[in-house]
């Protein structure tokens, strides 16, 4: 099957006072390996959530979520943590990094905290700040790096499972143009060379022809259209 990530009917809501909100409505979605597809939306459409769900972090309320074939529903919590762990890769607008650890230090910490023997997971750490542009700071401090490198080091972070599906949310909002642009344009070259599936809630719609389609999100629904429809002429 070559469906990465796959929401069939997903719904979720949330309680709200007395009665729910509906964060997603009906949501279905088909991303497959080595695919590039941007979410677009207004704020409080649901983005966030979507891609929660597809991070299991979040049970729908109804609906199948499917990563790399299997079916995420029926697996219990420590079943689910496994297969995040294995098959998702995620990023979020702040990088998250810890203060006192260098860039390799940060891709090498889960392998650590897991007390697995470090020297393949070194190898990997050292290959992928390689892939990201990074080789020279590797041995930097976050305080030491600017945004864009930091939000580089996330990407490889992220990628350290090898993942089947990447998740990214907003990469670039705390970053200036011409580093928000290398960042995407990274997004793209991880996507191909690694044949994730990559979902990127994203603003900036001048990036959008970077990548292979683009869906939007408006109060929880879904709707999905090829790049070109949606860009100005
Ligand atoms: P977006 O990322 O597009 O801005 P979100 O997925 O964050 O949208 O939010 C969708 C809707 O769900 C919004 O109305 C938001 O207020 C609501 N929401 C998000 N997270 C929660 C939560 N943890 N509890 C209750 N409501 C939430
Ligand atoms: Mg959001």
């Amino acid at each position: 099957m070559n469906n990465a990530l796959s929401l069939v009917n997903v719904s979720l809501e949330y309680p709200d006072g007395g009665s729910t909100l509906k964060a997603l409505d009906s949501v279905d979605l088909v991303v497959g390996r080595g695919e590039f597809l941007s979410l677009v939306g207004p704020s409080g459409s649901g983005k966030s959530s979507l891609l929660a769900v597809a991070a299991t972090l979040i049970k729908p309320t109804a609906g199948l979520v499917v990563i790399d074939g299997q079916d995420v529903s029926g697996l219990k919590e420590a079943e689910r943590t496994a297969l995040r762990r294995d098959k998702v890769g995620i990023i979020f607008q702040q990088p998250n990094l810890l203060p006192a650890l260098t860039a390799v230090e940060q891709l090498l910490i889960r392998e650590h905290l897991r007390g697995k023997p470090l020297k393949d997971a070194r190898r990997k750490a050292v290959e992928l700040l390689d892939v990201v542009g990074l080789s020279a700071t590797m041995h930097k401090r976050p305080h030491q790096l600017s945004g864009g490198q930091r939000q580089r080091v996330n990407i490889a972070r992220a990628l350290m499972g090898s993942p089947t599906v990447l998740l990214v949310d907003e990469p670039t909002a705390a970053l200036d143009h011409e580093r928000s642009e290398s960042i995407v344009r990274l997004l793209r070259k991880v996507t191909d060379d690694f044949r994730t599936a990559t979902v990127m809630v994203t603003h900036d719609t001048e990036f959008l022809p970077l990548t292979d389609a683009v869906a939007t999100m408006r109060d929880g629904r879904i709707s999905r259209a090829s790049v070109p429809s949606i860009l100005p002429n």
